[in-house]
């Protein structure tokens, strides 16, 4: 009987997007083990239990409003019970759907349980999964960028597909392997079959892929995102083999942010195709004159990190764009076709009343470029060049607070006016004029990927 190695994914994220991670995982595993490997997406399995009503209309929403529509009324219905169910693991009481979801994992009968952790809000269903797990006896491994160190408390978590590998090497023994001591097929094809279409709250499936190992710029000064290893290029081939295999139409490129070069590449691997995809840019000047050619491969909308329409703050956070850049790429971007969405980002330290408004201006000079506006508040994050050199950007106070699953709590203080408070009051206040400017439903500004499904 070969080995079996069951990968998870845990509740609670938006169900609406086939996990990558495991996917990911379980073609790395499979061209380098000699065991069954299968995933098993409970954070979807979950939604779809929990909340019937909306995977039932479905069928009936047939255009990109009505859809907009069910996801607002779901988010609603969906986010206090996510709050309700991880008090109730802080509290040691059985989170809903617990007894079916241990099920689901012991009816594979799996030798290692292995959770991906990708999203904070995961930490506390998977921790309670596998503490149950543990008393009966399974192996159980964790990975991911977003585990806490309170899940490494419980179980060994690994730092990538590798240290899984060898663990899983280790327990079954050496002769799993495929290949001789450290040599790896890198050839790696994300397997998304193992899910069931049914599981996911869309009308269509939107497949993610992930092209690099990180972001290729590293700079900006409140970011946390990009992950600690070298830049890496994934084989082109590989993608546009998971593309063929995955049989889907829609397309969503994880990447934090890909290079003109390596955008025009993909493009043009995309356009015999015949598919649609979307991904995440800086607005810089050197992408003017490519967008033509990028919606012809397919390319039909783009998320860019435009964070202010202030010169001052951009420099600050280090950007590296340029406000008149930033209107030029909008424009010929819109006038190509494709659905801009603006990622804006207030109270950034530092900035002043003045230049908050610069940026509401700036969003409404803009409008008939922008079809939606993806608004958020600074928040300090550990790894970021702010957090490890406060005082150049006036921050100071820096507190952390202890919390039961996930890492601790940051505060902090500015000394400029506009604190994170402050920030959030200001938004407020021009909230209904940051609206608008929407011409996709406000949702998909947490739905991303469902912006595709409409195209
Ligand atoms: S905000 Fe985006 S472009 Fe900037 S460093 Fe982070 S991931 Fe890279």
């Amino acid at each position: 009987m070969p080995r079996k190695i069951l990968l998870v994914y845990a509740p609670f994220c938006m169900p609406t997007v086939m996990p990558y991670s495991t996917s990911y995982l379980k073609g790395f595993l499979s061209n380098n083990l000699n065991v069954d490997v299968h995933c098993l997406d409970l954070n979807a399995k979950f939604h779809r239990m929990r909340f019937p009503q909306f995977y039932e209309r479905l069928g009936r929403t047939g255009d990109m409003l009505s859809q907009g529509e069910l996801l607002s009324e779901f988010d609603a219905a969906a986010r206090p019970l996510y709050a309700e169910n991880n008090k109730r693991v802080v509290n040691n009481a059985q989170p809903e759907l617990y007894k079916e979801l241990l099920s689901a994992i012991l009816d594979k009968n799996p030798d290692i349980v292995a959770f991906s952790i990708v999203y904070s809000s995961q930490c506390f269903y998977a921790l309670a999964l596998i503490n149950a797990l543990k008393k009966k006896g399974v192996n159980c491994v964790a990975g991911g960028p977003a585990v806490s160190s309170k899940i490494g408390a419980h179980v060994r978590c690994m730092k990538n597909e590798v240290e899984l590998l060898q663990y899983a090497a280790e327990k079954f023994g050496g002769d799993c392997k495929k290949f001789e001591g450290k040599a790896h097929n890198c050839s790696t094809v994300p397997d998304f079959s193992d899910y069931n279409k049914d599981d996911y709250l869309t009308k269509d499936i939107v497949i993610p892929v992930k092209t690099c190992s990180t972001c290729f710029y590293k700079q900006c000064a409140f970011c946390a995102h990009f992950a600690d290893v070298a830049y890496l290029e994934y084989d082109l081939e590989n993608i546009k083999r998971t593309i063929v295999k995955s049989g889907a139409r829609s397309f969503f490129f994880i990447d934090d942010m890909i290079t003109k070069q390596r955008l025009m590449e993909i493009a043009a691997m995309m356009k015999p195709l015949k598919v649609r995809w979307w991904c995440q840019l800086r607005p810089t000047k050197d992408l003017l004159g490519s967008f033509k050619e990028l919606y012809d491969s397919g390319l039909r909308s783009i998320c860019w990190g435009i964070e202010s329409g202030n010169q001052r703050i951009l420099d600050l956070m280090k950007k590296g764009t340029i406000v008149e850049d930033i209107k030029s790429v909008l424009k010929e971007s819109h006038e190509a076709g494709i659905k801009n969405t603006a990622y804006i980002m207030f109270g950034f330290p530092g900035e002043t009343k003045a230049e908050f408004l610069d940026t509401i201006n700036f969003l409404k000079n803009n409008d008939a470029n922008i079809d939606l506006v993806s608004p958020s508040i600074f928040g300090l994050q550990k790894r970021s060049a702010i957090y490890k050199n406060p005082g150049t950007f006036g921050i100071t106070n820096i507190t952390t607070e202890k919390r039961t699953v996930l890492d601790e709590r940051i505060s902090y203080k500015v000394e400029a006016e506009m604190d994170r408070e402050y920030a959030k009051k200001m938004r407020g206040k021009y909230i209904k004029m940051i609206r608008k400017i929407n011409k996709l439903p406000r949702a998909f500004a947490a739905y991303k990927e469902q912006v595709l499904v409409y195209s």
